[in-house]
């Protein structure tokens, strides 16, 4: 039998969230719920058409995604970076909580996509906005389309072939899972919400050379915190990091990524030590580019380009970890892939 005549056989991870989480009030209340309350392979019972795939389930957390933990990030890509290179393993769906989506989805995308290149898999990182028992419940339809998507059976998204890469699905939008960023808090489309479409120029910035290593389970991470700009900060958060022995900032400043003047000169002392510090902006939106609204150079600042602060900060973990075994990265070269 040829490989497109054969069942797909579709891995599917559970993280838990949202999609796997129970309302006590369903029609009164359903967004008064917790998450991470079923099991994945229940929540399969959900989907029509199962009988298209060979479906594989596997719990590897059951959690609200807000208490995710580097030690679950390293468990999940271990996992799918062993089904990427399994021949038993046609594509992989992860369903997880919105909450931190944006997080494991660069992380997915940094550390997998080269991988998932050679092998010619996709990955799709799915969730959703309702409880499993909500009426109305988006997560079905969600994971539905992303085994689809997963099982290269919806190839097509915008007019473009999807051969390999980490992809992003929710409310009916074919997304690169980098892209996602939850900036409402109960819309329904909220991780997608302002996520750009996929188009060709953003397929091939998914064809990553050579994926990022991370720390081992048990190994501890780089020491990354996220400041906030806002009317009169005091430097003593960015002193207190300092001298506690930060390994790298995040600064999430106002508009352009711009960053008040009391906060210059310990900014300064930072990159006098060789500690990384990237300027993104609070408003979650738009991209922040070298010397423009803020000079870099003379504060030795890196502008993030379009991630977010929380998607910045995964990024800068992994670009130190990776200097510190012994990697020549030019943080400033590759932040300008992501
Ligand atoms: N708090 C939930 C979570 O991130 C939200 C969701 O899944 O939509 O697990």
């Amino acid at each position: 039998m040829t490989k497109s005549m054969r069942i797909p056989k579709i891995l599917i991870l559970g993280m838990g969230g949202t999609i796997a989480g129970i309302a006590s009030h369903p029609e009164l209340d359903p967004l008064n719920y917790e998450a991470g309350r079923i099991s994945i392979q229940q929540l399969l019972g959900g989907i029509v058409q199962k009988d298209a795939y060979h479906l594989k389930t596997e719990q590897i957390a059951n959690i609200n995604s807000c208490d995710l933990t580097h030690e679950l990030l390293t468990r999940l890509v271990n996992r799918v970076r062993e089904a990427l290179v399994d021949e038993d393993v046609d594509g992989i769906v992860i369903t997880h909580g919105t909450d931190t989506m944006e997080e494991t989805g660069i992380f997915l995308h940094l550390t997998c996509a080269a991988l998932c290149r050679g092998s010619q898999k996709i990955i799709v990182l799915t969730g959703a906005m309702l409880p499993s028992n909500a009426p109305g419940a988006d997560g079905p339809s969600n994971l539905a389309l992303s085994i689809q998507v997963a099982s290269k059976m919806s190839t097509q998204s915008n007019g473009i072939l999807m051969q390999s890469g980490v992809i992003g699905v929710f409310a009916g939008r074919i997304i690169a899972a980098k892209d996602f960023a939850k900036r409402s808090s109960d819309q329904i489309d909220a991780p997608v919400k302002d996520s750009p479409e996929l188009t060709n120029s953003i397929m091939s910035r998914l064809l990553s050379e050579e994926d990022l290593s991370y720390p081992e389970l048990g190994q501890s991470w780089p020491w990354v915190e996220i400041v906030t700009n806002h009317v009169d900060p005091k430097p003593d958060v960015l002193e207190f990091l300092k001298n506690q022995g930060v390994s790298g900032v995040i600064l999430a400043g106002t508009g352009q990524g711009n960053i008040h003047q009391n906060l210059l000169p310990v900014i300064k002392e930072f990159s006098q030590r060789g500690i990384p510090v990237l300027r993104c902006s609070r408003t979650g939106l738009g991209v922040i580019r070298h010397n423009v609204s803020f000079n870099d150079d003379e504060l030795g600042t890196l502008a993030a380009g379009s991630l977010t602060s929380a998607k910045a900060r995964i990024a800068l973990e992994l670009l130190i970890y990776n200097r510190l075994i012994g990697k020549s990265l030019d943080f400033k070269k590759k932040l300008a892939t992501m």
